[in-house]
Order: structure tokens, then C-alpha cells, then sequence
């Protein structure tokens, strides 16, 4: 249950991956540059991949690691495309993006390009082969409908939690919890009033 009004929307606060520690994990779809990922979300990906292809899916990888400063561009284009209300529900604030982990993958189905990063990925076989085995390897949905958080549901988004330190940076423990969703509420807080 969520008592928060649906415009307060609740980003967790990350620590920005060493970019000098990633590798590539695909070809952006322009073609042009390389998306990066930690070697342990790249290894668990394409063994998932390789599994899916056995099954007819063929998963592709549309966005993994973003900067702080990429992370900023995107969200004051999103503000002006969705409102500053808007813009928290489908992209998180710098540093406070899953996707500067290292950790947090797109997926999208090469059958279904229409679908990329937007909710009609749901009727993907990608998206059904990923909610029966993504577990198997470590992924899991970050959005899912009704996610307590507020943002909104992204069924192309999943995020790695094959290590400790993944584990720790998504499911938060102890008092360390208490400092990031500290941090992640008042940003939530500074969006929310500052229209
Ligand atoms: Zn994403």
C-alpha cells in the first residue's frame, strides 16, 4: 500500500560506477558509441542471452551504464518533454539512477524494435521469457507495477543483484539504509515541491 501522493516519486541514491572498471556491452542503436557495463552484469547477460536464443528470444541490450552528467542531460529533457512532475516518473535525477551502477540493463527484443523503452515491451517474448528466467541469472524487474517508489512501470529495465555489493546498493540493509533512502527521500521531496 502507498499513502504518497502519485507525483512523489522516490529515486534511490547511488554511487556512480568507475567508469575505468566497465566494458562494453553492445553498440548503441545509432551505431555510434559503445554502452558499458561491469564485467559481472556483462557475464551474467550473455549467458542469459545465450539461454534466451535456445528458446527463439533474442534479447538486446538498449541502455546499461549512464554517467551523472549523461544522467542530467537526459532528465532536463525529460522535464521538458513530461513537466517537471512528469519527468521523476520516468527518469531519475543525477545520481540517483540505477543506471549508474553498472548493474542496470534495457532489454529490448530484436522481433519488436517498436517496443523499445516503452511500456509495449510488456507484449514481447522477451519480456516473458525474462519474467519466467531472469532470476536465474540475477536479474530482476526494478519497476514493477505499483512499485512503492512511484516511478512508473518499466518492464524493459532490470537490474543485476549477483554480487554483495549489488545486493547491498539495491536492497539497502541497516543503518546505511536509513542514510540512502534519507538522501533519496528529501531529492524526492525537492522535486516534488519545486515545480
Ligand atoms: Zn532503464
Amino acid at each position: 500500500m502507498r499513502y504518497l501522493p502519485s507525483s512523489f516519486v522516490v529515486h534511490r541514491w547511488v554511487v556512480e560506477a568507475n567508469k575505468l572498471h566497465m566494458q562494453p556491452i553492445a553498440v548503441s542503436t545509432d551505431g555510434m558509441s559503445m554502452h558499458l557495463a561491469r564485467p559481472e552484469t556483462i557475464q551474467a547477460y550473455n549467458k542469459m542471452a545465450a539461454d534466451a536464443t535456445k528458446d527463439n528470444v533474442r534479447l538486446k541490450v538498449i541502455w546499461a551504464f549512464r554517467s551523472s552528467s549523461l544522467q542530467q542531460q537526459q532528465f532536463l529533457a525529460a522535464q521538458q518533454k513530461y513537466g517537471r512532475r512528469g519527468a521523476i516518473k520516468w527518469l531519475a535525477p543525477p545520481n540517483f539512477s540505477e543506471h549508474q551502477t553498472g548493474w542496470a540493463l534495457d532489454i529490448g527484443d530484436e522481433a519488436d524494435p517498436a517496443a523499445d523503452d516503452n511500456p509495449l515491451f510488456e507484449r514481447t517474448a522477451a519480456f516473458r521469457w525474462l519474467s519466467r528466467n531472469a532470476r536465474r541469472y540475477a536479474f530482476e524487474l526494478s519497476f514493477p507495477k505499483s512499485n512503492w517508489q512511484g516511478v512508473n512501470y518499466e518492464p524493459w529495465h532490470w537490474r543485476y543483484v549477483g554480487t554483495p555489493e549489488a545486493r547491498d546498493t539495491f536492497h539497502p540493509k541497516g543503518i546505511g539504509a536509513w542514510g540512502i533512502w534519507g538522501v533519496s527521500l528529501l531529492e524526492a521531496l525537492k522535486h516534488w515541491v519545486n515545480i
